[in-house]
């Protein structure tokens, strides 16, 4: 009997899902229907391209990372590899704003962490004595207990206050919008307990993961730009991947603009109830929408309450274009990140046509810029009008930069960005061992799960298909 699957969400991580579930139902002969739904008009979710003008613009992610290998996997599954493109060499430097001075961040920084003495040593980020402190992780002994805590405490209690706010804080936020002091160490970067354990210290922890014992060989045909870029994405925007991931499944039901308002059990299997009036029957749930959506479809389960409170922080971002000549500004890097003390409208900023080659156009620059981050909402009041020219007095400010765009296009992305509270991972665990009892074949997946990376959710995409194939095929559910 054919078995019927519903993924609710069409973000990377319930089309990672849906892809993976007929991928593994194709190669074990297993008959499933699959239909997928999502409350926007648009696929993506988060991922949102813009091509204008012979410019691409990210309007969310805007790379993903090469060595988490589930987003190279699934880029070459859907022959997508001549697309991909790496970050250009010639514009490593990044920059730290500090004192209303762009610095070089010093090289050695592994995920704002210091592993070089001679760059830190001639930084101006830090002060003489937050220097010393920093060394000082080289001494201090590892904490006994293996329990959660925060990002931002570890990094203070190894490195001192000065490193956590001058340099991992930018660097490691920017990845969360969040307060490093808020966001679970076990959720977000669970090797640096693991250096601590086995090395005492971080930098001599993170020295060691940079010279592995035996130099791994890089698997076998890789496209080029994965061999040599830390960051890829395509050619034409990351939206490619969605576009790729929308065709192969054309032959799936997909339901677009109308969402999926509640979810319950019946005695053969699940019934949606859809915005429109639809009641969808389904087998098996992958629930790949943010964890406050999954927090109300699954409130007959009281651990469920915990995805409440996972917050989700706004952000927004401006992309900016100008001819050539009006920037006055040799742009030999990345761009710059700006941390929280410094007080700024803008969280950092991008030199997206210095480090992607391909986004704009011979003569023409593209820059984007990053607002809000967790505590600093304000903006989310402002017009759009009032947000563009706050963005760019910033850009002026510490840029120079006067003259009027070509365009300006300003995406607000709500609730977009999940905070791991401490105890996240424990929390999330049982959360699911209660869901394998009480709703057998319903799975979670996404960003505000394990890990908020594309790679990420395409791996927990994947993850949920293959519980779901094996509950389907060991159980006889429905
Ligand atoms: C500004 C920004 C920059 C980022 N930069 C990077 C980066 O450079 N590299 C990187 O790897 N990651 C980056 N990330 C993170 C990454 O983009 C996201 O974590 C990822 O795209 C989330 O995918 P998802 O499918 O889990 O969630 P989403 O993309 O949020 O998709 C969930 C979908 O569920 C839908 N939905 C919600 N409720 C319902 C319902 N009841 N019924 C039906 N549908 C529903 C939503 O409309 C949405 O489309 C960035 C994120 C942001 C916001």
């Amino acid at each position: 009997m054919i078995k019927s699957v519903a993924v609710i969400g069409g973000g990377i991580s319930g089309l990672s899902a849906a892809y993976y579930t007929r991928k593994l139902s194709r190669e074990r002969g297993i008959d499933v229907s699959i239909t997928i739904i999502e409350q926007n008009p648009r696929l993506g979710g988060k991922i949102q391209s813009l091509v204008r003008d012979g410019f691409t613009i990210e309007q969310g992610p805007d790379s993903f990372l090469a060595r988490k290998v589930s987003a190279l996997d699934l880029a070459g599954d859907l022959g997508l590899e001549d697309l991909l493109a790496g970050t250009n060499p010639a514009a490593k430097k990044n920059y730290i704003l500090h004192r209303r001075k762009l610095h070089t961040m010093p090289p050695g920084l592994m995920l704002g962490i210091p592993t070089q003495m001679w760059p830190m040593m001639k930084t101006g980020l830090l002060s003489p004595l937050g220097k010393a402190r920093a060394a000082m992780d080289l001494l201090l002994p590892a904490k006994r207990s293996t329990e959660d805590e925060s990002l931002g405490g570890f990094i203070q209690r190894r490195l001192g206050k000065e490193v956590l706010e001058h340099m991992t804080e930018p660097l490691l936020a920017g990845i969360y919008a969040g307060d490093t002091a808020q966001l679970s160490l076990r959720a977000t970067f669970p090797q640096f307990l693991d250096m601590e354990q086995k090395y005492r210290s971080l930098i001599l922890g993170l020295l060691a993961s940079k010279r592995p014992a035996v130099k791994p060989a890089a698997p076998a045909g890789l496209p080029r730009p994965a061999l040599t870029s830390m960051f890829l994405t395509f050619k034409g925007g990351l939206s490619v991947l969605i576009d790729a991931l929308a065709k192969s499944l054309q032959s799936e039901r997909l339901i677009t603009g109308t969402a999926v308002r509640s979810l319950a059990s019946s005695h053969e299997g699940y019934e949606l109830l859809l915005g429109d009036g639809e009641r969808l029957k389904a087998d098996g749930v992958i629930m790949a929408a943010p964890a406050f959506a999954a927090a109300d479809l699954l409130c007959d389960v009281p651990e469920a309450a915990y995805l409440k409170q996972i917050h989700y922080v706004s952000v927004a971002n401006a992309a900016f274009a100008f001819r050539k000549e009006d920037v006055p500004h040799d742009l030999k890097g990345s761009g710059f990140l700006i941390p929280r003390s410094e007080g700024r409208g803008i969280t950092a900023c991008t030199w997206t046509s210095s480090k992607w080659l391909h986004t704009a156009p011979e003569g023409k620059v593209l820059l984007r810029t990053y607002i809000g981050r967790l505590g600093d909402q304000r903006w989310t009041a402002m017009s759009d009008e009032e947000l563009k020219a706050r963005v760019a007095g910033e850009l002026r400010d510490l840029m120079g930069i006067t003259a009027k765009p070509l365009f300006c296009e300003l995406t607000r992305l709500p609730q977009s960005m999940p905070q791991y509270p401490v105890g996240h991972v424990e929390a999330i665990q049982k959360l699911r061992g209660k869901l394998d009892k009480a709703k057998p074949g319903v799975q979670l997946c996404g960003a505000g799960y394990d890990g908020v990376g594309i790679p990420d959710c395409i791996r927990q995409g994947q993850q949920a298909a293959l519980n779901i194939i094996n509950t389907i095929a060991g159980s006889g559910l429905g």
